[in-house]
């Protein structure tokens, strides 16, 4: 028998619940009451950060590293930590920057891949799934907070800015990796501020769509950013794709993620009606994923800066909430690993001395070994490492599938070069690492409102999400929003002369026809055409391939 646990006070009809299920569902029940009940009081400004993939033991690893580095063992988060949020996919308790992202965003539990859309009814279900909305755009908190309360919106994130988490809060489609389609989203969503990196991303149509709508575009220009005071809107990207790791960056160049969250402050605290924005240290999740620990320490403290400069802008101002939460656990990171035994007896030293040597990422020195002759390693991985590597080290880099110097290739194991360096620093440490993927354990979450009204307790990431409803101070629910900005086309066009035009396989057109007047709309764009002459439609039109709709305002029916 398949059993839900119904998620908020709505009870699935024929629902049969057995008896220590029935306890389990009353305690789900009384906390979603509970959270529904508590009183919030909505704030000017929200502020949402994740520092993406983190557990629980990088907050513990970060304190020490700090303090064995001759800092105070405390982090700029501590004083604001008030629970965990258990966070998961639709189907799949174990989490994905898409999906839970996206539900941090919009409240709708989705399945992995997703990003800001209702998903397929599947199987696995956690809890029930609405068929009827399958595919359908679920409206975000940004979105909600620039139509609904006339606020600004900002996205700061260190990643390329159609990556899930910032197309999370920005944009809708069934596939993460489909950044044709994401990119324009997030530029057409008219976004006051977003700092991210992925020059290489942008297409003479944004850049027109800039042009257009009076963004001032920065690009790989560090100081340009910093002395930037205008009032318009602004993007500021950095790199081709993602910017480098914090503990590669060259920061005369590129600006810290604490620097780009000080400047999308000072751009969005002069908006009157206020603001949302959404920072995101992207790069504790990749480091994670590498089990590179010197490197997600990093991270989380680079991010960590950020939070200082977000909580000295709160507290001072009065008028800002702001939630911090990562979006899922990775890699089992542990402090105290089979390495090392009698663990309760290893000093600091033994713990975040070698770590603390390390001064480049595995892929970065990765790039750096593969130019470098055998003859030369030995010294090079000692200059950025303080390894002396043996002989049998030194035969596992050089074997290395992907080690190919001028004069000596090599092809040895299926092991890429990081990977094997990754071994051979964690083999001076005693951190653990169970995976190389994602986990299912709950994440930490800080939680500031001026008044008080914080979140607190274990929450759920659909729960995080109502919280920043309330707080944003939404006279409708994103639900709401949703059906009145993603309709879809046969409905709100119904008995109306249409045609899809496909001639641009990837950007359809949908061509309305009314009397003399004709509309045309095209996918993925906030701008449509009213017998050729251009006009904003307020939100972002997506168009689906699976079911060959388009989802947009009910209202456009109205311009014919
Ligand atoms: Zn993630």
């Amino acid at each position: 028998m398949k059993h839900f646990l119904p998620l908020s006070p709505h009870i699935p009809a024929n629902f049969f619940i057995p008896m220590k299920k029935a306890y389990l569902f009353l305690s789900l029940l009384f906390i979603s009451f509970a959270l529904l009940a508590q009183e919030v009081k909505p704030v000017k400004n929200v502020i949402m950060m994740i520092p993406d993939g983190t557990s629980i033991g990088v907050y513990s690893a970060a304190r020490w590293f700090k303090y064995y580095n001759g800092m105070e063992n405390k982090l700029h988060i501590d004083p604001y930590l008030s629970g965990t949020v258990s966070t998961f996919s639709s189907n799949a308790p174990i989490g994905d920057s898409a999906p839970t992202g996206s539900t941090y965003a919009t409240g709708v539990l989705q399945q992995v891949g997703n990003v800001g859309i209702h998903p397929t009814v599947s199987d696995n279900d956690l809890f029930p799934v609405d068929a009827n909305r399958t595919y359908q755009p679920a409206a975000n908190i940004l979105e909600a907070s620039r139509i609904e309360k006339n606020k600004a919106v900002g996205l700061v994130v260190t990643c390329e800015f159609p990556h899930a988490t910032p197309a999370d809060f920005s944009a809708h489609h069934y596939n993460r990796g489909n950044y044709k389609v994401l990119a324009p989203q997030i530029a057409y969503q008219n976004i006051d501020v977003v700092f991210a990196g992925g020059n290489k991303i942008l297409t003479d149509d944004i850049k027109n769509h800039f042009a257009n709508n009076g963004t001032t575009l920065i690009q790989d220009d560090k100081e340009a950013l910093l002395h930037y005071n205008g009032n318009g809107k602004v993007w500021a990207l950095f790199d081709e794709k993602s910017m480098p790791y914090n503990i590669d960056k060259d920061l005369d160049k590129m600006p810290s993620l604490a620097e780009m969250t000080e400047k999308a402050l000072e751009v969005l605290s002069k908006k009157p009606n206020g603001f949302f924005l959404m920072v995101e240290g992207s790069h504790v999740d990749w480091a994670a994923h590498a089990n590179d620990p010197a490197t997600m320490i990093d991270e989380f403290l680079a991010f960590d800066e950020a939070v200082g400069k977000v909580m000295e802008f709160a507290e001072k101002d009065g008028n800002t909430a702001v939630v911090i939460a990562s979006d899922h656990g990775n890699s089992g990171f542990s402090i105290g690993s089979r390495n090392c035994s009698g663990s309760s007896k290893l000093s600091l030293e033994q713990l975040f001395g070698n770590v603390s040597k390390y001064k480049m990422s595995t892929v970065a020195l990765e790039s750096v070994l593969m130019d470098t002759k055998p003859e030369k390693i030995k010294e090079t991985f000692k200059e950025y490492t303080d390894i002396d590597l043996t002989d049998e080290e030194l035969e596992t880099l050089l074997s290395s599938k992907n080690y190919k110097e001028s004069d000596y290739t090599q092809v040895g194991t299926s092991n890429n070069l990081a990977y094997n360096i990754g071994k051979i620093l964690n083999a001076k440490t005693c951190f653990g690492f169970t995976t190389g993927s994602h986990t299912g354990e709950e994440v930490l979450l800080a939680s500031y409102h001026p008044q008080g009204d914080i979140l607190k307790g274990n929450v759920k990431n659909t729960e995080l999400n109502r919280y920043l409803q309330k707080v944003t101070g939404l006279e409708i629910s994103l639900e709401e929003l949703s059906d009145r900005i993603f309709a879809k086309h046969d409905k709100v066009f119904l008995g109306m002369n249409y045609t899809i035009d496909k001639k641009d396989k990837d950007f359809p057109v949908l061509k309305v026809k009314k009397g003399k007047n004709t509309l045309e709309v095209r996918a993925f764009s906030s701008v449509a055409k009213l017998n050729g002459k251009p006009f904003d439609i307020g939100s972002v039109v997506i168009y689906i391939d699976k079911n060959d709709t388009f989802y947009l305002p009910v209202g456009l029916v109205e311009k014919l």
